[in-house]
């Protein structure tokens, strides 16, 4: 036997109620080690006596061999004195101290899992709560800490004697699994019509009936309610957005297997892993030549957002009924997700045909998330359910708890101690009433899981925000921090960047700190302090809000401020029947009457979207850009190789060229760059610090008038605004001496204006930061709030901003 060897092993991450301790009791054991795993309020406690080379091959096996939703952040290994263990023992988590560990997000369907509910001779067979160790619900059913079955709502079910055998056998997957059950002893599913009267026959093939019929289904699955229906019905579709009140805003939707997405859409091997990750997000996708799912799913868009089946539930429905379903958030436009069955009946009561129910009650609403696949990286629209409450690492620890309250559309909150981000789950719209009691509780219940109070609070300086009211209860130090500043700090923080940077905002609405409308910004500065650069012009918006909800009011308004007499005339000619509307919007705007000034990249895109035809009116946020992005990016994409990136026109597009376009509209200078990198933007001009982009509206309008395919004039547009952001990136990098970049706002969810104006600053040389763990738009400033709010803390600053 060779040298001895005895140690204490400390694992810190995501290593608790994900089968950690029973991975390295096996291990330990097949190595013929001994010693006990416990857990501890840091993390994970491993002490190892035996010969030092299997030891040495222990710590080697986990640091890259570990249980499927653990993740290790920090292993620390300290030398200990023999204490002569006889054999390796799993020591109880009793007299755990309070509130340090945390819950894991809920994972997706294990293959196992996936394989016992299919499996006829399993005793599992289509049951619709199968989990195991790997995989089940987490968060979601979560109440209290610690992290046991008794403090969740599996709670009101006693295990039966078969599945204690299986929680209890460390050799087991199903060891300390919490919400282990069996069709005897666990949750039950049924369906019912809309007033509640039970349906007879197998809930599954019913299902697949009443679907095939073209019902519209209310599903409780794991983080709250779906409305599903046959995604090859059009018929089906008009009828849940029509009464959804939802007349064009994407459907996401579930397919039964990989080969299903596969038949629709193109997936790329990361796509491909997303899908099938235990996070099971869904994931957007551009469809493929040969789909034959309806338009109604997305009209006009060539992306769809797709997932596969993450529960059993989900995956018995969609083996018994078509292989796609639409799967969309069960809610009324605007409200939070409905996740209780009594409310299930009164909220979407006209909406569902039929609903199919259980007894598992959910405690924490979680949406689903919403990823893409940005420059060859994850790129969130939604972090949730899969994701929550996983901590985003910062760079800051000594110091107090920081509540980042978040804002008032798409909200998060983010809660900031010893270096941790727990961002919430989506939140939403707070302005009406239900999505301020889903804030509330939400809240409630978070700081209960985290076992922390905030002692700091940080908001954003809109004074109308009701974000205020609702952290009122909250005591200690508030501070302002103004939307785009906080966007900033979210990416500096995502990327552990503790220095100056240069933000480039581009957003649609934030409140300014001269009190306008800001959403256009290239801001230098760091946690504490900004300055702003460079911004786009204002544009005054005729009735606010109003000129928000319809993008031809921002046409109009761009038209007549930018280009005077001569716009005017075309605003009516672009919007014939608008005439009377638009003589108000003159007057409006000539009288300075109720026209808040914007300097907004969100209505830029509005503009021209309205201009080319894409979209009159907003019926969901952020419509006309997406629907414009949309078509771009639908012709043109961006390879990446090792030598940088390639832009190229996506087979079977219709129109436009690499050459230049248009004739006479004035080409920006930028020429070629990279490896076949070519933008061709219009002119507009800087002045001082502001950019005014009177020039390109000029040629937008002229190259309409020539007959140029709107999508090459869509695609110049884009080019001109990463021309644009990247122009005062430069200015801002000269005057500053500043060469770190960080790309940050809702607009940057726009892939083929990302993915080139990256690839425009790098070539420029800049040190480029972008989001991939919380997204650019507004459900990321929670996390630039609190770390903003920390720092004008630690400097004991009182400056309100
Ligand atoms: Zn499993
Ligand atoms: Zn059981």
């Amino acid at each position: 036997m060779g040298e001895c060897r005895s140690c204490r092993i400390i694992y810190t991450g995501t290593v608790q109620g994900v089968g950690f301790r029973p991975y390295v009791y096996n291990l330990a054991r097949s190595l013929g080690l001994s010693g006990a795993v416990g857990n501890t309020g840091e993390g994970v406690l491993v002490e190892l006596e035996g010969e030092a080379e299997r030891v040495n091959k222990f710590i080697r096996e986990m640091e890259f061999n570990h249980p499927a939703l653990a993740r290790i952040n920090k292993f620390d290994i300290i030398p200990a004195p023999q204490r002569g263990f006889k054999g390796f023992t799993i020591m109880p988590s009793e007299g755990l101290p309070k509130g340090v560990s945390v819950v894991p997000p809920d994972a997706a369907l294990c293959s196992q899992c996936r394989e016992e509910t299919l499996s006829r001779r399993d005793r599992r067979y289509l049951y619709p709560f199968t989990n195991c160790t790997n995989c089940g619900p987490r968060f979601t059913i979560s109440a209290r800490l610690p992290y046991d079955r008794v403090n969740t709502t599996m709670e009101v079910f006693s295990m039966c004697p078969e599945c204690a055998l299986e929680y209890n056998n460390p050799q087991d997957r199903r060891y300390h699994a919490q919400p282990v059950a069996c069709p005897v002893c666990g949750p039950q599913v049924w369906l019912t019509d809309g007033l509640g009267n039970r349906l007879e026959g197998l809930w599954a093939s019913e299902c697949g009936r009443l679907l095939n019929e073209g019902a519209i289904l209310a599903v409780k699955g794991l983080g709250g309610f779906h409305l599903v229906c046959d995604a090859f019905q059009g018929e089906a579709i008009i009828k849940l957005r029509k009464k959804k009140r939802r007349p064009a805003k994407p459907l996401a939707v579930m397919c039964r297997d990989m080969d299903t997405v596969r038949e629709h859409c193109m997936v790329t091997p990361r796509e491909e892993e997303l899908l099938q990750s235990h996070h099971a997000p869904i994931v957007l996708l551009s469809r493929n030549g040969r789909n034959s799912l309806p338009g109604e799913l997305a009209p006009g868009m060539d992306t769809l957002g797709v997932m596969l089946p993450y529960t059993p539930m989900h995956l018995v429905l969609l083996n018994s009924s078509a292989p796609v379903l639409v799967m969309t958030s069960g809610n009324s436009s605007g409200l939070p997700l409905v996740i209780d069955n009594q409310r299930a009946y009164a909220e979407l009561g006209g909406i569902a045909d039929f609903f199919l129910m259980h007894n598992r009650e959910i405690l924490n609403r979680c949406d689903d998330s919403v990823v893409a696949v940005h420059s060859g990286g994850e790129h969130f629209f939604r972090r949730s359910r899969g994701y929550v409450p996983t901590p985003v690492e910062v760079p800051f620890r000594e110091g107090p708890v920081v509540l980042g309250s978040g804002g008032e559309m798409k909200n998060t909150f983010c809660i900031l101690k010893d270096g941790n981000a727990y961002l919430s789950q989506y939140i939403g719209d707070i302005s009406l009433l239900e999505g301020q009691e889903a804030y509330i509780s939400s809240f409630e219940n978070y700081c209960r899981l985290l076992g922390i109070n905030p002692e700091v609070v940080a908001l954003d300086a809109h004074p109308d925000y009701h974000v205020a009211g609702l952290t009122s209860s909250v005591q200690g130090r508030r501070f302002n921090v103004q939307h785009h500043h906080a966007h900033m700090a979210a990416c500096m923080a995502e990327n552990g960047i503790d220095r100056p940077v240069i933000g480039l905002i581009l957003d649609g609405t934030g409140y300014g700190l001269d009190g306008n409308i800001w959403g256009f910004e290239v801001l230098t500065g760091d946690y504490v302090n900004f300055t702003r650069a460079s911004h786009l012009d204002y544009l005054p918006l005729p009735g606010g809000e109003r000129a928000v909800k319809n993008p031809w009011v921002c046409a109009a308004a761009t038209l007549i401020h930018f280009l005077g007499d001569s716009g005017y005339q075309s605003a009516r000619s672009l919007f014939p029947d608008k005439s009377p509307e638009i003589a108000t919007i003159k007057k409006m705007m000539k009288e300075n009457i109720n026209c808040p000034p914007a300097s907004s990249c969100g209505r830029l895109f509005d503009s021209v979207a309205a201009m080319l035809g894409i979209c009159m009116v907003n019926t969901y946020d952020g419509q006309a850009a997406i629907e414009l992005g949309d078509m771009v990016n639908k012709e043109w994409g961006h390879t990446i190789s090792g030598k940088g990136t390639h832009l190229y026109r996506k087979p079977g597009s219709g129109v436009g060229g690499m050459s230049p376009i248009g004739n006479g509209s004035g080409v920006g200078g930028m020429s070629p760059i990279g490896e076949g990198l070519a933008i061709n933007p219009y002119r507009y001009t800087i002045n001082g610090d502001v950019i005014d982009p009177a020039c390109m509206f000029e040629a937008i309008l002229k190259d309409l008038q020539s007959g140029i395919p709107v999508s090459a004039i869509a695609r110049r547009f884009h080019d001109t605004v990463a021309a644009m952001a990247v122009e005062g990136a430069v200015k801002a990098r000269k005057e500053k001496v500043i060469n770190s970049v960080v790309l940050s706002g809702g607009c940057w969810h726009n892939k083929y204006l990302f993915e080139t104006t990256l690839q425009l600053l790098q070539s420029k040389g800049f040190d480029v930061h972008y989001h991939r763990l919380v997204p650019p738009g507004d459900g990321g400033i929670s996390l630039g709030q609190a770390v903003v709010g920390y720092k004008r803390w630690k400097n004991c600053s009182s400056t309100v901003m």
